[in-house]
């Protein structure tokens, strides 16, 4: 990192640091930080939608793209760049592109490929928008989209036997942390003639890198671990720069999914601290996983990393740990309810990745939107529960749940 301030209308990528170059924890508070004249020492907030031109001429060369030049914050915002750059070299991505809503990222990242009578591949398990959009709404406009119910390899197989644009997969999967063999579908995506996006919400950016294992696309909903503090929506997709440049960029310019610079500048402040607060997460995710195992009225504990869940030889070898969030199998839509209702430090919400622990019900909340045989498909049962577990003490969680099914 040679020239850290750089001047007003600088060149993005003149100086960035290589994710080589420094260990990712420096660059969770040093990347992509580009300094104003003021030479602020924390990230500017660009707050503002447009920007002026010292001539018509330079105008017109900013728009030629002869002149880098921001031109209006639809299309770039310095504070956004910034964001996008760190989130990038985080990722280990040669580029980025935020969005205003981890939906709005899932929604473009297909919808910037895909024409009529093209065909997309899709996970079988999944958080309800997603499922919504590519089952309901891209059909709409003649796009194919074939769901893999049987997470084996025989059925990969057989959906991308035929040609396909897009394979998007979700691992894990919300709310049952079902895992998705990366490398053994990216294999296949290509021989399909498809790019493989990856909704990596569920790991984050700290416990998973997809593109490590051959996926093309990484996608974000920076709601959950980016900020996990519950304060602002944002969404981000990583890949190559032809990716962003060719496909997504086009896409996204005349159809407006923009981040807000604010919501940039909120985030770029959270990535400084994620990879610490993922791991804590993690951690006590784990541990609560491990005391509720068995525990009186609880019939199942959904969490990759646990010898119960039959694929925690692929998690391992995918994630480094098991991530923030598990299931709770409970006998009943009542007992589950119960158990919410008696809980006095961990918060009902339908929020995940958040410094504070919150529990939901998926099939009323998050998942209701699913017809009841696909929720039955997906296992989301009427009694089962996500608990994203936050940075309170784990002792004082496992007490929590503890207490609230004794009674
Ligand atoms: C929350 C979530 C999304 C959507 O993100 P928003 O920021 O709420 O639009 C997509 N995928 C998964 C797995 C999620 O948990």
């Amino acid at each position: 990192m040679t020239k850290r301030n750089r001047p007003w209308g600088y060149n993005p990528n003149s100086s960035t640091p290589t994710s080589r170059e420094l260990h990712p924890d420096t660059i969770a508070v040093r990347g992509g930080l580009t300094r104003t004249g003021f030479q602020e020492t924390s990230e500017a907030l660009f707050l503002n939608s447009g920007f002026t031109y010292d001539s018509a001429e330079q105008a017109e060369a900013s728009f030629a793209e002869t002149e880098e030049h921001h031109l209006y914050s639809r299309f770039s915002n310095p504070t956004v760049q910034m964001f996008e750059e760190r989130l990038a070299l985080i990722e280990g991505a040669e580029a980025a592109h935020a969005t205003g809503s981890g939906m709005s990222a899932m929604f473009a990242s297909v919808a910037c490929l895909v024409s009529a009578g093209d065909r997309v591949v899709a996970s079988g398990a999944m958080f309800s928008s997603c499922y919504v959009v590519l089952t309901e709404i891209l059909p709409r406009w003649g796009v194919e989209v074939e769901v893999v119910i049987e997470n084996t390899q025989d059925a990969w197989e057989r959906a991308l036997s035929k040609k396909a644009k897009a394979v998007f997969i979700e691992t894990p999967s919300n709310p049952l942390m079902e895992i998705v063999d990366i490398a053994m579908v990216a294999k296949l995506s290509h021989s399909a003639g498809a790019l493989l996006i990856v909704d990596n919400v569920m790991a984050s950016p700290v416990l998973q890198k997809p593109l490590e294992f051959g996926a093309d696309v990484v996608m974000y909903s920076a709601t959950k671990h980016i900020d996990g503090q519950g304060r602002v929506l944002g969404g981000a997709l990583l890949g190559s720069k032809e990716y962003i440049d060719q496909h997504l960029k086009p896409f996204t310019r005349h159809t407006g999914p923009s981040l807000s610079p604010f919501n940039a500048w909120v985030l770029l402040k959270s990535l400084e601290t994620m990879e610490m607060r993922v791991h804590k997460m993690a951690d006590s995710a784990f541990e609560i996983a491990k005391a509720l195992s068995g525990a009186k009225g609880i019939a199942k504990v959904h969490h990759p990393f646990l010898d119960s869940h039959p694929q925690q030889q692929l998690a391992k070898r995918q994630m480094l740990k098991g991530g923030t969030t598990l299931a709770l199998d409970l006998e009943s839509k009542d007992r589950a309810f119960e158990l919410m209702n008696r809980l006095e430090v961990i918060d009902i919400s339908n929020n995940l990745g958040d410094s504070r622990s919150l529990i939901t019900h998926p099939a009323s909340s998050t998942h209701r939107r699913l017809d009841p045989e696909t929720r039955m498909r997906m296992g989301i049962g009427d009694g089962t529960l996500r608990l994203s577990v936050g940075l309170e003490n784990p002792a004082d969680l496992i007490e929590d749940l503890v207490t609230a099914l004794k009674r």
